[in-house]
């Protein structure tokens, strides 16, 4: 168990999972195929931005690094919805103080996991440093020096391959150990786009909300910045009809098709058209794979093992609570298979669930939020909440802001809570038309009281 371990990847996974690693007084070696992100500014001036939440601030204060971290973040403390017609509504996500979750910058964050690691553990991701082959066989890792242009060869056991969505170490086991991977890719992509501060700095629309503009098949969000700018994103077709990325090739359609669809964000995002343009359209996926580890040499963690799509907003979340766990279990396994062993049969289900979950997430933000029966439905499960607090959380509440509940528990119990609201909304148009005494009977008659403090929370 002693070895140096190798952490293939210096992304938010790999620079997390290096802290947790030298807290238990491990020697890691990080490799990064890129550049030191603290020094080149690989996005071009681009803000890109994630919702970070309890799961991912929960591993973040295990591993000592959150108190970095605060001064990155603006709390969102709801949807902001923008009707076709300029319409502002405003549903908040739970209904106490810490219910909230915060938009964080990704290169921000990693710059401060990294300068982490070196500050307090030493530890130099050598940059500029790819993986190109592994043989699991003879323990071999053939390594490329991006600036040098030459290869070598080090010993690959044991190796935490942190190495993205598109992992090499997890294609090897598939080719070496026939792990069988299944990469289901949306019809959908996404572009990253800027609406900017403005003159004096300040955020253009309301900085606390996570804002949204649903539109049936598409919509638009946007994730405020610190510098008074807002990161927003499209997520649309790929291919078909004219609404569709294939479709928006021209300045002229374009515009038009902000014109139509989001007229009260066109104002405020002067460099539309030109940023449209020069900007890449993103890739969105659900990987699965029927293992994560190659015996004792290594182990895939965070997308390298189940990358999700973005719309429950945990990809992140799910990857910084893998190293949580992978940390619990290093420590108190004698070696490293029964970890990585364990690891696999512990974390699948959860992440199998949240993958679902975050495809349904799709359907309710691009879609259902614009239904009135989905309001109706968010009201009364607060209000269940309230009423049985020991018995119902809502799902999102359960997945956002409860890291003690495992996500698998969320899925499960969410399908169980959702069959309830509907029952109890179906005929009814406010609260105020549901009784009292069929909702506590079917609470009560449902649902087991949870096993954790519906108090817990950041
Ligand atoms: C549009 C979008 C929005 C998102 N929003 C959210 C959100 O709001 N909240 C949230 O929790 N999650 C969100 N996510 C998910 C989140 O971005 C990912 O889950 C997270 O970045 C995964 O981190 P990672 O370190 O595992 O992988 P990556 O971030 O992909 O990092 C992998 C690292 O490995 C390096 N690497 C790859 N191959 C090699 C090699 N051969 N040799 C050496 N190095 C290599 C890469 O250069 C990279 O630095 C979003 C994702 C997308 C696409």
């Amino acid at each position: 168990m002693k070895r140096p371990v190798t952490i293939l990847g210096a992304g938010l996974t790999g620079a997390l999972m290096a802290i947790y690693l030298a807290r238990q007084g491990r020697q890691v070696l990080v490799y990064e195929r890129r550049p030191d992100l603290r020094k080149v500014d690989m996005d071009a001036g681009r803000s890109i931005n994630l919702a970070l939440a309890d799961r991912g601030i929960h591993a973040l204060r295990e591993a000592g690094v959150f108190a970095d971290v605060e001064p990155l973040l603006i709390p969102m403390r709801g949807r902001m919805l923008h009707a076709p017609d300029g319409t502002l509504t405003f549903a908040p996500y739970g209904q106490r103080p810490h219910e909230v979750i915060h938009s964080v910058s990704r290169p921000g964050l990693n710059r401060v996991l990294l300068d982490h690691a070196q500050r307090h553990y030493g530890i130099e991701p050598r940059f500029l440093q790819a993986a190109r082959a592994l043989d699991f066989e003879r323990d071999e890792l053939v390594m490329l020096d991006e600036v040098s242009g030459d290869t070598y060869q080090k010993p690959l056991a044991p190796l935490i391959a942190a190495d993205g969505a598109g992992s090499i170490v997890r294609r090897a086991m598939t080719g070496q150990l026939g792990v069988r991977v299944r990469e289901d890719l949306l019809d959908h992509g996404y572009k990253e786009l800027t609406l900017p501060a403005g003159r004096d700095g300040s955020h253009r629309i309301d900085r606390n909300a996570l804002h949204i503009w649903p539109r049936g098949g598409f919509m638009l969000i946007a994730l405020p910045n610190i510098d008074g700018s807002f990161t927003v994103t499209l997520f649309l077709a790929l291919k078909g009809g004219t609404d569709c990325f294939a479709a928006l090739d021209s300045r002229s359609t374009i515009d038009a098709f902000f014109a139509r669809h989001f007229p009260d964000v066109v104002p405020l995002m002067p460099g539309l058209a030109r940023e449209f343009l020069e900007h890449p359209v993103g890739r969105m996926g659900t990987i699965h794979a029927d293992a994560w580890s190659a015996g004792e040499a290594a182990v895939l963690l965070g997308d390298a093992a189940h990358a999700i799509v973005p719309f429950h907003g945990q990809g992140m979340n799910a990857c910084f609570e893998d190293c949580f766990e992978l940390d619990r279990l290093l420590r108190s396994a004698g070696d490293w298979k029964s970890a990585f062993d364990r690891f696999f049969q512990l974390r699948k289900p959860d992440t199998d669930a949240i993958a679902a979950m975050a495809l349904e997430n799709f359907l309710e933000m691009r879609d259902t939020v614009r239904d009135p029966k989905f309001m109706l439905r968010k009201e009364l499960s607060f209000e269940l909440e309230r009423r049985h607090p020991e018995r119902f959380i809502p799902r999102y509440s359960m997945v956002m802001f409860h890291h003690e509940i495992p996500y698998r528990v969320a899925f499960e119990r969410g399908r169980v809570q959702g069959e309830l609201l509907t029952r109890l909304t179906d005929e009814a148009d406010s609260l105020a038309g549901i009784p009292v005494a069929q909702m506590d009977a079917l609470v009560t008659g449902t649902l087991d009281p949870l096993p954790v403090s519906p108090a817990v929370g950041n």
